[in-house]
């Protein structure tokens, strides 16, 4: 058996949740999760039906996208995700998905402000816009590594989708939920032209303080 195994089934597991749950529809969006101790990441394989994927369609490559283990091949964001392992020690796991009501926000470039305190705790102080750039570009992979040294783990991808980080794929897979939830609420809440309300500062300072020491721990595993 590989030695990669338990990697290669954690994402299939997750595709299979995610699928099930609604965010992923047929081949759209990537999961990937990092190779402790190794400059080195499994991911989905690219353009494959996540209803018929398993662990062996699962591609290892190290961080210059080199293929490690896998006959597939590996998705078109590998590069994307390399780049944010490099930048982030204490990301994991990484989701990327065209999840609906977060994408309606990439389409109208608002990010979401603090809303909630549990947003700020998981995802950070705000959720950012990455411009666009073309998928599976180095244009895309270098406007990602600049947008997400700020701490945060989840970003909406301008005319794309979203961007998920977690320290582990629990987390990632809840922070994806998250996610979706603030951007459905935030839609609802500026559909009715009325001011949308903020928590205030220092709670959101407390609460990204509690993130990024989060993080710090992740960083050292
Ligand atoms: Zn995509």
């Amino acid at each position: 058996m590989s030695e990669f195994q338990i990697y290669k089934q954690q994402v299939v597991d997750t595709c299979h949740t995610l699928l099930e749950r609604g965010y992923l529809k047929a081949t759209e969006g990537n999961i990937s999760a990092r190779i402790k101790g190794q400059n080195a990441f499994a991911i989905t394989p690219s353009n494959y039906d996540y209803a018929k994927m398993q662990a062996e369609d699962i591609c290892i490559l190290d961080f210059e996208a080199q293929r490690l283990e896998g006959e597939m091949k590996p998705s078109v964001e590998s590069g994307m995700h390399a780049g944010v392992y490099q930048t982030r020690p204490d990301v994991h796991c990484i989701i990327h998905t065209h999840q609906p009501y977060a994408s309606a926000l990439a389409l109208i470039k608002a990010p979401i402000p603090a809303l909630f305190d549990e947003q700020v705790t998981r995802l950070g102080r705000s959720v950012e816009i990455i411009p666009y750039a073309p998928s599976g570009t180095g244009f895309l992979k270098n406007a990602v590594k600049s947008k997400i040294k700020n701490g945060n783990n989840a970003y909406i991808m301008q005319n794309h989708g979203v961007l998920i980080f977690g320290g582990n794929m629990e987390q990632a897979i809840h922070n994806m939920a998250l996610l979706e939830k603030c951007a459905l609420t935030y839609l609802i809440a500026i559909i009715t032209e009325k001011k949308v309300t903020r928590i205030p500062f220092p709670i959101r300072e407390i609460a990204f303080a509690k993130l990024r020491a989060d993080e710090k721990k992740f960083a050292k595993i």
